[in-house]
C-alpha cells in the first residue's frame, strides 16, 4: 500500500492501473470511479488508517477494452507495471515488494493501439494557448506524427475545435473554465496543464531537442503563442509516454487565410462528417468516401474539414483527379495495388514507441514494395501534382531487400513469440534453431530406444510445462521400471493414478541443450527485431513521405472513381465572386433516392455571382414545406465545399469564385434545446454571421426568425436580409416562409426571388422540386398537413379558417379580431357530431357492411356514392 500511495501521488488526476499478477487493480477513489464507469463490482482489500480500502480490478489480458471505455468516458489511466519478477524481488531480500513503475499514461489524445483507434479517423491531441494578444492552436496525430499549428483569433477557438475535432485538448489551467463549454459541446476531453508546460522559452528548447535542431527556423517562422502550443504538446508526450517519444513530423504552420472558415454550427448543419442525429451513415463524408486505405480515408476527412481557399492548390488537386478520371484502366489497377498496402503511418508510430511487432515490419515491407510497383505504373502520368506524389514512392530498395531477406511471410504478433526471421538471414540464429529442432528429433527417437531397452511397448516420451521432457509408462509396469537393473538408468520423477514418470541423464542433458538453444534463438530474434526497427526508424521520415504519397494517390483515385460513377463535373475555380451552378444536385439526398428507388433527383441551377452590375448575389427562396428548399440550400453549400477540397462536384457545370467563409443556419425549431432557449441560439448564430461575413463569404439561412411570434420573426428576417445585402454583400441563399419578404426585391437590387414549384391537382399537392424565378403564390401548408396524415376533420376545419383569414386579410389587419370572434378557434372542439357532419359520402360508407353485399349491389352503391360527391 505504501508503494501504491507513493506512485499514486505522482498521478493525482489519472486512474492508477496497478499491476498485481494477472490483474490491474485499482484502489480508493480510483476504484469507486472505475467500478462505476466500467460497471464492474467494487470489493475491498485490507485496511488503511483503520478504514476498508475499496478495490476493483480487471484482468490484464482484457485490459484494452476496459481502457477504451475509461478513455471514452473522459478518464486518463496511468498504467503501472511490475518491473521485475517476484523471484528477482526475493533475491533482493526476503520481504521485498516487487518493483513497480508507471510505464505509460493513457489519455484520449495519445492512443496508438490499433484496437483502441478507429482506422479511418484521425485521433488528434491539440493544445491552445494565449501569449499576450496572440492565440495559437496546435494539433498532433500521435498515431501518425502529423503535427500542425495555426494562429487564430481567440474568438475562433470554437470553430477551430469543430474543424480539428481533437479527442483531447491541452490548455493552461487559467483558461480551462472559459473553454470548458466549447469542449463539452464538441465531446473533447479538456486537460488543463500548469502554465510551465506552455512557457514559450522552454517550449522552444523542447522542440529543438525533439527535432535535434538549433532553431526552428528551418521549419518556418513560429510566433511565441505557436511555439508555446507546440511545446505543450511535446511536454505532454514526455509525461504520458514516459520519455519514449513517438515519431513526430516537423510542425507545419497553417495560415488562417488558406483554409475556408467554417464554424461548428455550419459543420453540424451541413452534416459533413455526421448527421444531426450523430450517425456517420448519411453524412457527406460517408456518402463520398471511396478511399481504399485507412490513411486515404483520414486524408479525405482532413480535406473535407478544411477546404482550401487557394485556387492553385485546388486546381492541383483537381488535376490529379482528372488524370485518374481520364485513364480508367490505370485507375482500376492503381486501386487494386493500394488494396495490398497497409497502414504504415500507424505501424511506424508503434515501432517508434517500442510497441511494434513483426507484423508492423511486414506491413512496411509489403507497402513499400507496392509503392515501388505503383511508381513504375504511374510514371506515365504527367500532371505536376501527380509527379510530386509519385516521386515519393521510391527510394526504399535497400530497406525492402533487407526486410525481404530477414522476414518470413507469416509472422506472429509479438517479437518474443519468435519464428519470424527467415532462415539464411543470420547464421548464429539458424544454428541455434537447428540445435533446438534436432534435439527435439533426437528426443523423439529416444522413445524407440527406451521401449526396446525396457521391453515396454507402450512407453512414451512426453513434455509438459512442469516436468519438461519425461518418460511415461503405464502404472502396471511400475515395478519393472523401479527395480534393478532398469532403476539404474531410469530416475523416478512422479507417480500418477495411471502412470509412472521417469527421466534419464541423457534426456535431461538433451533437454538442457534444447532449452539453451531455444532461449538463444528467441533472444537472437528479439535482437534482430530491434535492429530492423532501428533501421526502419533511420528511414522514418522517408517512409512517412511514402505513406503520405500513397494516401494522396488513394484519395485522388477515390475522387475520380466517385466522379466517374456519379457523373460529376470539374468545377472552374476563380479568384473573383462568381457563382454559377448548372444543374446542381445534393449528393446525399440523391444517393438516398437512388438507394430506395423512390424517384430521381431533380437538378437545379443557382447563380449568385457578385461584383458586376446587374448581379443578384442574394436569392430569396419561398415555397411550401417539403418542396425542397433546405435541400437546394445545402446542395449549393456542399458543392462549394467539395470543389474547394479538390473534388469534382455533383452538377453539369460549376463556376465558383473561391469562398473564404461558409455559414449555414437553420431556424430554431430544427435545433433541439441545448440549455439556452432555441430562439436565443438562433439569434446568437445569426448575429455571428452578420458580424463576421465578408464579401467572399457564402451564407445559407434557412427559415431564420421562425422561433418567435410572426411579426417579430418577419421583422428580424427582413432586417437580416437588408444587412446582408447592404453591409456584408456576400453571396446568400435565404429560405423563408414569410411571403411578405418577396416584396423586398423592389428596393434591394441584388435580390432575386426564387421559388420551388409545386402543382395542385384535385386538392392534392404535387412536389416538382424545381427551383425557378419568382415568388411562391401560397404556402400550401394545409395540403402538406393533409399529406402528413392530419385527421380529415382538422384539415377541413383548417381550410375553413384559412379561407376566412385570407378574405379577412384582404380587408385589412384590423379585421383579424372580428374574424377570430366569428371563427372561435379556441372553443372549436371537434365533437363526434362535427366529424359525422363532415361528409355525406363518409356517412354512407360508415353504414355499408361489405360482407353482406352482392357484387351487383356493390356496383349500384358505387354509383350512388358517386352521385353524392
Ligand atoms: P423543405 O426545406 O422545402 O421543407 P426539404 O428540402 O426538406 O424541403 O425536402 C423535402 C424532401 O423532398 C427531401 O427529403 C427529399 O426527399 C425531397 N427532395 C428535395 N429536393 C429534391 C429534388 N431536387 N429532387 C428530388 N427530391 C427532392
Amino acid at each position: 500500500m505504501a508503494q501504491f500511495l507513493e506512485i499514486k501521488s505522482d498521478y493525482p488526476n489519472a486512474l492508477l492501473f496497478y499491476r498485481m499478477g494477472d490483474f490491474y487493480e485499482m484502489f480508493f477513489d480510483d476504484a469507486v470511479a472505475a467500478a462505476e464507469a466500467l460497471d464492474i463490482s467494487l470489493t475491498k482489500r485490507g485496511k488503511h488508517l483503520g478504514q476498508d480500502i475499496p478495490m476493483c480490478g480487471v484482468p490484464f489480458h482484457a485490459a484494452e477494452n476496459y481502457l477504451l471505455t475509461l478513455i471514452r468516458k473522459g478518464f486518463s489511466v496511468a498504467v503501472c507495471e511490475q518491473l521485475e519478477t517476484p523471484a528477482e524481488a526475493k533475491k533482493r531480500g526476503a520481504k521485498s515488494v516487487v518493483n513497480r513503475g508507471v510505464v505509460r499514461l493513457v489519455t484520449a489524445g495519445t492512443l496508438t493501439e490499433d484496437t483502441l483507434l478507429s482506422p479511418r479517423e484521425h485521433n488528434y491531441l491539440a493544445a491552445f494557448t494565449q501569449v499576450r494578444d496572440q492565440s495559437a492552436f496546435a494539433w498532433l496525430d500521435v498515431s501518425t506524427g502529423d503535427f500542425s499549428v495555426q494562429s487564430i483569433a481567440s474568438v475562433m477557438f470554437g470553430p477551430m475545435l469543430a474543424r480539428i475535432n481533437p479527442a483531447e485538448i491541452l490548455v493552461p489551467e487559467t483558461l480551462s473554465d472559459t473553454l470548458a463549454e466549447a469542449c463539452g459541446e464538441n465531446d473533447t476531453t479538456l486537460s488543463p496543464l500548469a502554465p510551465s508546460s506552455f512557457d514559450s522559452a522552454s517550449s522552444l528548447a523542447r522542440l529543438c531537442d525533439l527535432f535535434k535542431v538549433q532553431s526552428l527556423d528551418g521549419f518556418g517562422q513560429f510566433s511565441r503563442a505557436e511555439t508555446a502550443a507546440l511545446g505543450a504538446i511535446v511536454d505532454y508526450l514526455n509525461i504520458t509516454q514516459r520519455g519514449k517519444l513517438p515519431l513526430v513530423k516537423p510542425p507545419v504552420r497553417e495560415s488562417e487565410q488558406s483554409i475556408m472558415e467554417i464554424d461548428a454550427a455550419t459543420r453540424r448543419n451541413l452534416e459533413l462528417s455526421k448527421t444531426l442525429t450523430g450517425d456517420r451513415r448519411g453524412s457527406l463524408l460517408y456518402t463520398i468516401d471511396r478511399t481504399i486505405t485507412a490513411a486515404g480515408a483520414r486524408l479525405l476527412e482532413r480535406r473535407l474539414a478544411s477546404p482550401s481557399t487557394q485556387v492553385t492548390t485546388i486546381n492541383n488537386r483537381l488535376s490529379a483527379v482528372t488524370e485518374f478520371l481520364d485513364n480508367s484502366p490505370l485507375r482500376v489497377d492503381t486501386r487494386q495495388s493500394l488494396r495490398q498496402t497497409a497502414d504504415i503511418e500507424r505501424a511506424l508510430t508503434r515501432i517508434s514507441l517500442d510497441r511494434g511487432g513483426p507484423r508492423d515490419l511486414l506491413a512496411i515491407r509489403q507497402s513499400l514494395a507496392q509503392a515501388s510497383t505503383l511508381h513504375s505504373a504511374l510514371s506515365q502520368l504527367h500532371a505536376k501534382s501527380i509527379e510530386e506524389m509519385v516521386k515519393d514512392l521510391v527510394g526504399h530498395d535497400a530497406l525492402i531487400s533487407l526486410l525481404d531477406n530477414a522476414l518470413n511471410d507469416d509472422v506472429p504478433l509479438l517479437a518474443r513469440d519468435g519464428g519470424f526471421v527467415a532462415s539464411g538471414y543470420n547464421a548464429t540464429l539458424d544454428e541455434a534453431k537447428t540445435l533446438r529442432d534436432e534435439g527435439r528429433k533426437v528426443i523423439s527417437a529416444l522413445q524407440a530406444t527406451y521401449a526396446k531397452q525396457t521391453g515396454i511397448t507402450s512407453l512414451k516420451v512426453k513434455h509438459n510445462n512442469v516436468l519438461g521432457y519425461f518418460i511415461e509408462t503405464p502404472a502396471t509396469h511400475a515395478k519393472t521400471m523401479l527395480d534393478e537393473p532398469l532403476s539404474q538408468d531410469f530416475i523416478h520423477r512422479q507417480t500418477t493414478a495411471n502412470a509412472v514418470r521417469f527421466t534419464t541423464l541423457e534426456l535431461s542433458e538433451l533437454e538442457t541443450k534444447i532449452l539453451n538453444a531455444a532461449g538463444q534463438a528467441q533472444a537472437l530474434e528479439v535482437e534482430i527485431f530491434g535492429a530492423l526497427c532501428t533501421e526502419i526508424m533511420a528511414n522514418g521520415p522517408e517512409i512517412a513521405n511514402t505513406a503520405r504519397a500513397l494516401a494522396q494517390i488513394d484519395l485522388a483515385t477515390a475522387l475520380a472513381d466517385l466522379a466517374a460513377s456519379e457523373n460529376w463535373c470539374r468545377p472552374k475555380m476563380t479568384d473573383d465572386r462568381q457563382f454559377k451552378i448548372t444543374k446542381g444536385r445534393h449528393p446525399v439526398v440523391e444517393a438516398a433516392l437512388k438507394k430506395d428507388a423512390s424517384g430521381s433527383f431533380i437538378a437545379n441551377d443557382c447563380t449568385l455571382s457578385a461584383g458586376t452590375k446587374g448581379d443578384k448575389p442574394i436569392w430569396l427562396l419561398t415555397g411550401p414545406n417539403m418542396a425542397g428548399k433546405s435541400t437546394f440550400l445545402r446542395q449549393n453549400a456542399l458543392i462549394v465545399l467539395l470543389a474547394q477540397m479538390g473534388s469534382y462536384v455533383p452538377a453539369e457545370a460549376a463556376e465558383i469564385g473561391v469562398v473564404t467563409q461558409l455559414f449555414s443556419r437553420v431556424g430554431a425549431s430544427d435545433d433541439l434545446a441545448r440549455g439556452r432557449s432555441t430562439f436565443m441560439v438562433e439569434m446568437v448564430e445569426t448575429a455571428a454571421i452578420l458580424n463576421q461575413a465578408g464579401d467572399k463569404a457564402l451564407v445559407i439561412l434557412d427559415e431564420i426568425g421562425r422561433g418567435t411570434a410572426t411579426y417579430d420573426g418577419l421583422s428580424i428576417a427582413w432586417a437580416t436580409l437588408e444587412n446582408l445585402h447592404d453591409v456584408n454583400q456576400c453571396r446568400t441563399l435565404f429560405a423563408t416562409h414569410y411571403h411578405e419578404l418577396t416584396g423586398l426585391n423592389a428596393n434591394l437590387v441584388g435580390l432575386e426571388n426564387a421559388t420551388v414549384s409545386v402543382r395542385e391537382w384535385k386538392g392534392e399537392i404535387i412536389f416538382l422540386h424545381e427551383v425557378k424565378q419568382g415568388a411562391a403564390d401560397r404556402s400550401y401548408g394545409v395540403q402538406v398537413a393533409k399529406l402528413a396524415g392530419l385527421p380529415n376533420a382538422v384539415v377541413g376545419r383548417a381550410k375553413e379558417v384559412l379561407a376566412k383569414l385570407e378574405s379577412g386579410a384582404a380587408e385589412g389587419a384590423g379585421k383579424t379580431q372580428t374574424l377570430i370572434d366569428e371563427l372561435p378557434l379556441f372553443n372549436a372542439t371537434p365533437t363526434p357530431v362535427a366529424i359525422s357532419k363532415e361528409s355525406a359520402v363518409e356517412q354512407s360508407l360508415q353504414k355499408i357492411m361489405p360482407d353482406e353485399l352482392t357484387p351487383k349491389q356493390a356496383l349500384a352503391l358505387i354509383y350512388e356514392l358517386k352521385e353524392q360527391l
